[in-house]
């Protein structure tokens, strides 16, 4: 067996490595809230300058939503072959304020092992591991990465998840993909891989309670009190939660009434549910859209239930198992391991696992993602990226993928021969 640290590609990555923080670290100066336009557009201009030393092609597409910024793809090789696509965002979930207001920005911590700083495991990490991939594979492998044709899509608008990103990469993978790579990050845990293979869907919901109002202290009984009407609705919603079928509720926000002394005539209360079966997550939609109704008495307000967005699950398949077992081989020949594991939170691949077989949580190891706060006693600690988690990391990929593209049938131009 060979561990990570001493395979031949090591120190082509081991070389290669500062020049990928250096890129990491330009990118962290960036601030790319996800309504930051003009920020995410730099980052994106600054990422196509990064890949442009590999010879990829950009291609900026103006977002719908027009306070979000450009989506980028890099691409590289036979517009006719399927591509194998490299998933990342250009967005995060920090504003500019937020980080000026908690000094968080690039903090190097080499005794730590930890790089802190906005996006550095979420998921400009990821970017700059394709880089370091690539870069190595274009050193060490020029047949194979000139053999295959190569796209790195990256969202600018991940953060606030939903389906044009993904309408937008089906149209560069015209007859699918030979794989969809997401890089978010990956914990290590000892000497095992974690790699994802299915993500729960999701289905959100606001439940409206419309009351009559009343004054509180003469005429009580003629009034229907929304908040209560309501308050029994979000118990019966909550209960919808099954954890023997990874079917949850979480009622997250609620309001309603405006002084203490009105019955009140209005109330609302915001909820997300989440299954990794489709059919589980159907079941629990059609439980909560049966809260509608009433009132069964005069007391009583009535329910108004709205499914205000979906997102689909990424439901376990045979095609990522499949792929995962490249992982798992490249595992065994370098003495690790690889933990295949589920996740509750979504990301790119719920929308785009139907272009090809699917695997997340590629990029590098860190934690703490979408944190900003540091307090002096450590119970806070903001997002970081574990530097030395990069290498190991791409040498499994790599190795990976060098499996995955030599066994894979081989797909040809569709114009060959004609
Ligand atoms: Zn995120």
């Amino acid at each position: 067996m060979t561990p990570p640290s001493t395979h031949p590609l090591n120190p082509i990555l081991k070389g290669l490595l500062p020049n990928a923080l250096e890129w990491l670290r330009e990118m962290v100066g960036i601030n790319s809230f996800t309504t930051n336009k003009a920020g995410v557009n730099r980052l994106g201009s600054l990422t196509a300058e990064c890949f442009a030393q590999l010879g990829f092609t950009p291609e900026f597409v103006p977002s719908e939503n027009p306070s979000h910024g450009n989506h980028l793809f890099l691409s590289y090789g036979n517009p006719d072959l399927k591509p194998i696509v490299l998933v990342t965002h250009l967005d995060t979930v920090f504003p500019a304020e937020e980080e000026a207001q908690n000094n968080f920005l690039w903090r190097d911590e080499p005794t730590q092992g930890r790089i802190y700083g906005p996006g550095t495991v979420d998921i400009k990490g990821g970017t700059a591991l394709i880089w370091l991939m690539l870069r190595s594979l274009q050193l060490s492998r020029s047949h194979l990465f000139e053999q295959h044709r190569w796209l790195i899509a990256a969202n600018a608008s991940e953060e606030v998840i939903g389906a044009e990103f993904a309408h937008r990469t089906a149209e560069r993978a015209t007859t699918g993909a030979k794989a969809i790579l997401v890089f978010e990050g990956g914990p290590r845990e000892g000497n095992n891989f974690h790699l994802v293979t299915a993500r729960k869907g999701r289905a959100l919901y606001r439940i409206q309670a419309e009351g009559r109002a009343a004054h509180a202290g003469s005429a009580h009984a003629a009034g229907a009190n929304a908040i209560v009407t309501l308050a029994s609705a979000v118990q019966a919603a909550a209960q919808v939660t099954d954890y023997s079928r990874d079917l949850t509720v979480n009622v997250g926000c609620i309001g309603g009434g405006s002084v203490v002394n009105r019955v009140p005539q209005e109330a609302w209360a915001d909820l997300e549910m989440r299954a990794f079966d489709p059919h589980v997550l159907q079941e629990g939609c059609r439980r909560i859209e049966s809260l509608a109704g009433g009132p069964a008495t005069p007391s009583e307000a009535r329910l108004q239930v709205d499914c205000t967005g979906t997102s689909p699950a990424w439901p376990a398949s045979s095609s990522a198992l499949a792929m995962l077992e490249h992982w798992r081989g490249a595992a065994a020949a370098l003495g690790v391991g690889i933990k295949n594991v589920s996740r509750g939170g979504l990301s790119d691949a719920n929308y785009l696992c139907h272009l090809g077989p699917t695997l997340d949580g590629l990029g590098p190891s860190g934690a703490n993602a979408h944190c900003s706060e540091r307090t002096d006693d450590g119970s806070k600690v903001p997002e970081y990226v574990e530097p030395d988690s990069f290498v190991p990391k791409a040498t499994l990929n790599l190795l990976a993928l060098e499996s995955l593209l030599s066994t894979s049938s081989p797909d040809r131009p569709s114009q060959l021969g004609a």
